[in-house]
């Protein structure tokens, strides 16, 4: 099995007028973004993440602004062909970490909310999708809203080696099937990493 890391970030200016789309939902907000498309500033930096991971290029690559059909896009189809690359390239998402900066809204009463709508996009569970904020605190950019990504992938099972595994588990025991079951798709169950209270004490850190 092999792995692969991506990186993407992305930056879009508040505007009046226009409803302020994050994640793939509409947040209640007196200013949305400026774009081309509909403005996900976090769709577009985890599209870059995953395009990055699997060296296939950029957002601007497949859907350059000069290009009048992506005018308005959802921008979860951004998302939905960097999906298709990372398919392609024969990886799948083992989870994704990634950081808002913006001075409003606060994104905290909503971070759970995102991690459903992000994680329902990308078709892997909540607790495998990191949703953390940050003020631009020093920046003078408060008029901007920034989105920074990591991703984690790994490699499908090719098709020699399922053809393999399948052979193995005809010829086993219960116990090797089993053992070839978890082979495919034995991977821990991150839920419980997607926890909703501190993992310290922060009356600790005065
Ligand atoms: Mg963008």
């Amino acid at each position: 099995m092999s792995m692969r890391i991506g990186y993407g970030f992305d930056s879009h200016a508040f505007k009046p007028g226009v409803p302020l789309i994050i994640g793939g939902l509409a947040v209640e907000h007196s200013e949305g973004l400026e774009g081309h498309s509909d403005g996900d500033v976090l769709l577009h930096a985890i599209t870059d993440a995953l395009l990055g991971a699997v060296s296939a290029g950029d957002i601007g690559t497949f859907f350059p602004p000069s290009d009048s059909r992506w005018k308005g896009a959802a921008s979860s189809v951004f998302l939905q062909t960097a999906l298709e690359e990372v398919a392609t390239a024969g990886y799948k998402i083992v989870n994704i970490d990634t950081v808002l900066v913006m001075a409003r809204p606060k994104i905290v009463p909503i971070a759970g909310e995102l991690r459903e709508s992000v994680a329902r996009l990308l078709g892997i569970k909540p607790g495998e999708v990191g949703i953390k904020a940050k003020t631009p605190e020093g920046l003078g950019l408060d008029h901007v809203a920034m989105a920074h990504c990591t991703v984690l992938l790994e490699s499908l099972p090719s098709p020699e080696a399922l053809e393999h595994m399948a052979a193995q588990a005809e010829a086993g025991s219960e116990e090797e099937l089993n053992a070839v079951v978890e082979g495919l798709v034995g991977r821990h169950d991150l839920t419980a990493l997607g926890r909703k209270v501190n993992p310290f004490d922060t009356d600790d850190l005065t």
